[in-house]
């Protein structure tokens, strides 16, 4: 489904400017866009195994030794998904005496990322306002982005009003190991300035996620995640195609799947 209403923008002193119209459309699922992973495990057939962390790599012969707290699986190749920080990490602890292995490393470890916090800010009753959501361009106030999560048609009950306020890169870095409660009132008193309205002081529950490497600031070196292929070893995500964007990595996924088919 789309969500219900415009992006609008704030600057650095607060100030409230209609977007320019022309937002792409903004989908997601009435049950949460954790929903489009369950959907495409269904339309494959893969077999996932969640809750599963792979805490080890080997290169045994022409075959990957994968190891996890379960034990080890042994795969002739090797998709790797996560965070190009802990893609870098992974890389370099695995058993590989390889110097593509380093040129690897070296590829995932230089994408640079941004630490977001992201707060959920729940209040009894909800305000009509002309947008969805608001965000600064310039990324020159304590706020990024915050968002009015009923546009989202099924997401928020009865009359209810749930305010999704995301903190700036900067003001994340500097405050990411605040405790909640205090990121929490930040957060709204921020927002009540932003929105010129007394009653988003006083939230009734909050919940704080931390995301240290939140979205790439640019991509990996794609000439150098290829030759990965020799091995066996391919890369998706989004920081292999430098956008962080759920479509974005999802293009990247369904391209390496392909790749993946043609080289094995
Ligand atoms: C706060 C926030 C809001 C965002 N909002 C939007 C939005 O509105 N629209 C949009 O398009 N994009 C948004 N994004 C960006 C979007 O979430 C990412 O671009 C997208 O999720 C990247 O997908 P991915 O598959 O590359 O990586 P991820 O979604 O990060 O998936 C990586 C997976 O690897 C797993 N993993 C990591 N290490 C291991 C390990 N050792 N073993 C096994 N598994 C491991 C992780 O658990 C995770 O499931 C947002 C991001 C953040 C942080």
């Amino acid at each position: 489904m789309d969500t219900d209403g415009p992006v609008w923008t704030f600057d650095a002193d607060g100030e409230i400017s209609e977007g320019r119209g022309d937002d792409a459309r903004k989908w997601t699922y009435r049950g949460g866009l954790a929903t489009l992973g369950e959907r495409l495990r269904e339309a494959s057939d893969a077999t996932v195994r969640t809750g599963t962390e792979v805490e080890g790599l080997a290169r045994e012969g022409d075959q990957w030794r994968v190891e996890t707290e379960a034990g080890a699986t042994a795969a002739d190749a090797l998709v790797l998904t996560p965070p190009a920080p802990t893609t870098a990490y992974l890389l370099d602890r695995a058993d590989w005496d390889d110097a593509l292995c380093d040129d690897l490393v070296d590829a995932a470890a230089r994408v640079p990322y941004r630490t977001l916090l992201s707060v959920a800010l729940h209040y009894p009753e909800r305000t009509d306002l002309p947008y969805y959501a608001l965000v600064n361009p310039d990324k020159d106030h304590d706020l990024g982005w915050v968002s009015r999560e009923e546009c989202k048609p099924g997401h928020v009950p009865g009359d209810e009003s749930l305010l999704i306020v995301q903190p700036s890169p900067e003001w994340s870095r500097h405050h990411y190991d605040d405790a909640d409660d205090e990121i929490a009132v930040a957060a709204a008193d921020r927002a009540a300035e932003l929105l010129d309205d007394p009653d988003r002081y006083q939230f009734d529950w909050a919940d704080v996620v931390r995301w240290r490497d939140a979205l790439p600031d640019s991509g990996a070196d794609r000439v150098t995640l290829d030759r990965g292929a020799d091995a066996g070893l391919f890369f998706a995500g989004d920081w292999v195609v430098g956008e962080g964007r759920i479509h974005a990595a999802l293009r990247s996924g369904l391209e390496t799947g392909e790749r993946v088919a043609e080289t094995r």
